[in-house]
């Protein structure tokens, strides 16, 4: 079970849990027939996300078909000052996409048509619903490379990752989603729709309200529609998987790689209890007490050569080098990075999971931080992750619903030591409702009132996603 979390805290005259038979009318004219959801059932389907939060039934819920349903909404929920959450697929970590000051739960799954794919200039336009790895699969298709890979690329959607600026494990060479966003369409309250951005790879035009946009989670507009670069498909890609006897032998290898100027498309971290959870699945080799999981993309030509450089940095700090040669071993491997999640809470009752990131040079002071925390505090705490991103998954794991402060209290000395060593609250998840509470830690005052005066610039009547982001 996933640990409670406090219920937000909210300015109860802004709730609306229930809307007036009028109101209802209106919206029926707007979004008629099965757009609008107003049933309790489905109501509650859209309450919650993939986050610890208690979900939250809205008002109700509207499945827009294009973005003039979204811009009528806007202006009607603007109007009538109601809170209005965004949704894609639902799959956020961080309860981004539960309406926690109840109104309209506006969704865009039905919006999910992949609009163009252009080879000639190497971009594609979506709709925000589209799943990710459909948007993958058609560039490929073409030759093509999308490479932001969050592990929920099956299920999550390219509007809710431009929200969230997700990214994953490729992010380490290629960046996370904001470095592909070219443009966007969006909605603002009130309805008035923008184009931001442009179709060329570079710009100096005006402020960037694109990646401003990116990352916002819903609290300034919603996206309607995404242009994004791609990239050339790589011709060929190697998959190794990498024990090591410590923690502080796979992180000191990692920022080794770094130092030799070796750059791997990817590198995922494990230590010895999420391999322990992960020898259900795939073969860990005995005596390791972490590993790496690479994969470098390239020519096949320059691949080998790569290869054999990281095996000259990793050679004799690593318990072996294992290069996945078949198509059975190298799948394996990625299911089980996928899997690490859910097999790693198993045995537990409750489970904490924090998403923070440091810079890569500094994961052997936060691997030293976790070993000091799990030994002051006898918690079990599994870790695993994007290093290569300095991004880790921390996990507290435990049985007794008592120890629910003491891993409150252990994940704020967590942030604490993270944002000294010049790192942040939040890698990829966003800042959501979970863990807003924590944003005065890593922002300066001065800094959280300057984007919500951004934000009131945008919004003024502070529909669009409330509850989120700000303490
Ligand atoms: C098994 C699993 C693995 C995951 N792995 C990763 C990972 O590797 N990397 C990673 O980054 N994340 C990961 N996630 C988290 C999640 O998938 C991402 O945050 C994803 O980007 C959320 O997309 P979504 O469509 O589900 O958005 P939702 O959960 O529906 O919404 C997320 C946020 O985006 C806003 N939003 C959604 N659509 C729009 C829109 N059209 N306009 C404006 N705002 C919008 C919502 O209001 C909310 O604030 C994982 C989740 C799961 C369940």
């Amino acid at each position: 079970m996933n640990a409670p979390h406090p219920p937000p805290e909210l300015e109860p005259d802004r709730v609306v849990r229930e809307l007036s038979s009028s109101r209802i009318r209106e919206l029926r004219a707007i979004v008629p027939g099965d757009r609008l959801v107003l049933d309790k059932d489905g109501r509650a389907r859209y309450g919650g996300d993939e986050s610890p939060l208690e979900p939250v039934p809205p008002a109700a819920v509207v499945l827009a078909r294009d973005a003039r349903d979204v811009a009528a909404i806007l202006a009607f929920a603007d109007r009538e000052r109601i809170p209005v959450t965004p949704r894609g697929a639902g799959t956020g970590k961080v309860g981004g996409a539960v309406p926690v000051y109840g109104g309209i739960v506006l969704s865009v799954e039905r919006m999910d048509r992949l609009l163009d794919i252009d080879p000639g200039s190497r971009l594609a336009r979506a709709e925000p619903g589209l799943v990710t790895g459909r948007l993958r699969d058609a560039a490929e298709a073409q030759g093509l490379y999308y490479p932001p890979d969050p592990n929920s690329l099956d299920t999550c959607s390219i509007g809710g990752n431009v929200a969230t600026n997700a990214a994953g494990p490729c992010s380490m060479k290629y960046g996370a989603t904001r470095v592909h966003v070219l443009g966007l369409d969006v909605v603002l309250a009130g309805g008035e729709r923008l184009t931001l951005g442009r179709l060329t790879t570079k710009s100096s035009t005006g402020y960037d309200l694109t990646s401003l946009l990116v990352g916002s989670e819903g609290t300034l507009a919603v996206v309607v529609a995404v242009t994004v670069r791609l990239s050339v498909l790589p011709e060929a890609r190697r998959t190794l998987f990498v024990p090591f006897s410590s923690v502080s032998g796979a992180v000191d290898t990692l920022v080794a790689l770094y130092r030799a100027g070796i750059e791997p498309a990817a590198a995922e971290f494990f230590d010895r209890q999420a391999l322990d959870a992960m020898s259900r699945v795939v073969t860990i080799p005995s005596g390791a007490e972490a590993a790496l999981l690479f994969e470098c993309h390239g020519s096949r030509a320059s691949l080998e050569e790569t290869l054999e450089r990281m095996a000259g940095v990793m050679g004799n700090r690593a318990l072996e080098v294992g290069v996945a040669r078949d198509g059975a071993a190298l799948r394996r491997l990625w299911d089980a990075r996928k899997e690490v999640s859910v097999l790693v809470k198993e045995r537990y009752r409750w489970r904490r999971t924090e998403d923070i990131a440091v810079p890569p040079a500094r994961l052997p002071a936060i691997a030293d931080f976790l070993a000091g925390l799990r030994a002051r505090t006898g918690l079990d705490i599994v870790t695993y992750g994007h290093a290569g991103d300095g991004n880790l998954h921390v996990n507290f794991l435990y049985q007794e619903a008592s120890r629910h402060d003491d891993v409150e209290q252990a994940v704020s000395a967590l942030f604490r030591r993270t944002l000294e060593l010049g790192g942040t609250l939040s890698g990829e998840h966003g800042i959501g409702a979970t863990k807003r509470r924590f944003l005065a830690l890593e922002q300066a005052p001065a800094l959280v009132a300057a984007q919500k005066r951004l934000k009131k610039a945008l919004d003024p009547h502070g529909i669009m996603n409330p509850g989120k982001i700000f303490p």
